[in-house]
């Protein structure tokens, strides 16, 4: 068979972590291509970063990985997994607290695109408590985060920081 398999990682990504990019490495050895896609919008969610930051780190973070690109997207993700040609969802399951939201999410995208399957990685130990919003929270307070998000990402921490501090 020589089908081009491609996969999709959707997120958030706000911040991209070395959590995300683990997964998205540990992707991109298992299929042909992938496609990072990162939630423009969202109704859940207020964002601290706006897409084009989210997107800029994510590209950089994956630049070394050439079967990777990354994208933003505005729509139901499995109408943009159909979109970029995609067979799968690939997402990382880092404890159980995971597993309940992402057991439904999996339920709803199989009824909305019975031809895609959603598989899960197990987060790598070393990431398996690291999450956007525990780096957010760190950063905010001037806490380092340098062993968990890529440079650029650090380095727009310790800016909008600076900026919150000079607002004060
Ligand atoms: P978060 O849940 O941290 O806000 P996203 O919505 O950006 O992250 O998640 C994108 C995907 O990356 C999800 O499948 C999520 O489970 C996964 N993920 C997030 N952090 C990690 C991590 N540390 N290890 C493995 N997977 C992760």
């Amino acid at each position: 068979m020589s089908e081009h398999r491609i996969v999709l990682c959707p997120g958030s990504y706000d911040p991209v972590t070395y959590g995300h990019v683990d997964i998205i490495q540990r992707a991109s050895g298992l299929f042909d291509e992938v496609v990072v896609g990162v939630v423009i919008g969202s109704t859940r969610k207020k964002y601290m970063f706006d897409p084009d930051a989210r997107i800029n780190f994510v590209r950089e973070a994956v630049a070394h990985l050439d079967n990777v690109r990354v994208e933003g997207f505005n729509m139901l993700v499995t109408e943009f997994a159909r979109q970029v040609g995609a067979c799968t969802m690939m997402k990382g399951l880092r404890a159980i607290s995971d597993f309940d939201y992402e057991f439904q999410m999996a339920q709803i995208n199989k009824g909305l695109a019975p031809e895609i399957e959603t598989v899960y990685l197990p987060a790598s130990a070393k990431y398996s408590f690291l999450s956007s919003s525990g780096v957010r929270e760190i950063a905010v307070w001037g806490g380092s985060v340098d062993d968990w998000v890529p440079a650029n990402v650090v380095e727009a921490f310790r800016h909008m920081v600076g900026t919150y501090h000079e607002e004060d």
